[in-house]
């Protein structure tokens, strides 16, 4: 018997509406996505666009004003606060523009701690697997450094790393070159595409640079909070 899995993420007529005095802004305006498990996709589109507000939505840190967003068979926009945490622990991975590590601990700690904080797994299970996201990402020879004596590249390595220690089912990543020179953002996202290449990985970022839509596999245009264009991305082989 042949089994359909179901998507990874189901987004349905979404809106987010802010309210500012007596102005409203609509920031998601009735947005419907549907991503498989393997995708990579690029949201896109200009600043204001409502790229963040989606992935702050699904991610499960904002709430949706209208609309459903069902993100490894959970219901995100029904979840309590138990249960949303709960789901950004064990089926979620968020990567920032501004990396957001832990000053005070070393590279392998930073990578350590959501399992830790997760429970379940021993430390020593946690090392081995922190160890070998490290790897992955290229970062072996750094891990008792702290964040501060890496590059920001470097730093951006050890975000992505942390994002998939509890192996989500998606990893949603926000401008995650923003702050990098461009050669440096170009490595990362080469490595992203190769963590959805070899690993597996679902992944959703949002991004205006064209050349990191390149190593997406779905492009996703927006604007003003509305799905513009929907397309397969030629992958160069
Ligand atoms: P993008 O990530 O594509 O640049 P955003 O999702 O951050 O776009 O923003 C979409 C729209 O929502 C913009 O007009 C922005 O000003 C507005 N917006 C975002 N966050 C807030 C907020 N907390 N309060 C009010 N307006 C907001
Ligand atoms: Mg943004």
């Amino acid at each position: 018997m042949t089994q359909t899995a179901e998507p990874v993420l189901i987004v349905e007529h979404l809106s987010k509406t802010y309210t500012l005095g007596d102005q409203t802004v609509r920031a998601l305006d009735d947005v419907s996505l549907t991503v498989a498990a393997g995708e990579f996709v690029a949201l896109v589109g200009a600043s204001g666009s409502g790229k963040s507000t989606l992935l702050n939505l699904v991610g499960g840190i904002d709430q949706a004003t209208a609309g459903s967003i069902r993100l490894a068979g959970h219901d995100v926009t029904k979840l309590g606060d138990w249960g949303l945490t709960e789901l950004r622990r064990s089926a979620i991975g968020v990567v920032f523009q501004f990396f957001n590590l832990m000053p005070t601990l070393s590279v392998i700690e930073n990578v350590t701690l959501p399992a830790l904080l997760a429970g379940g797994d021993g430390a020593k299970a946690a090392d081995a697997r922190a160890t070998e996201l490290l790897d992955a990402v290229g970062l072996s020879a750094r891990r008792l450094h702290k964040p501060h004596e890496l590059s920001g590249g470097e730093m951006q390595r050890v975000a992505i790393a942390r994002a998939l220690m509890n192996d989500p089912a998606v990893l949603l990543c926000d401008e995650p070159t923003g702050n990098l020179d461009s050669h440096t953002g170009q490595t990362i996202i080469a490595l992203l595409g190769d963590l959805n290449r070899r690993l597996g990985k679902t992944l959703v970022m949002a991004t205006h640079s064209a050349e990191a839509a390149g190593a997406a596999t779905r492009i996703v245009t927006m604007k003003d909070g509305r799905i513009l264009t929907d397309t397969a991305a030629t992958l160069a082989a």
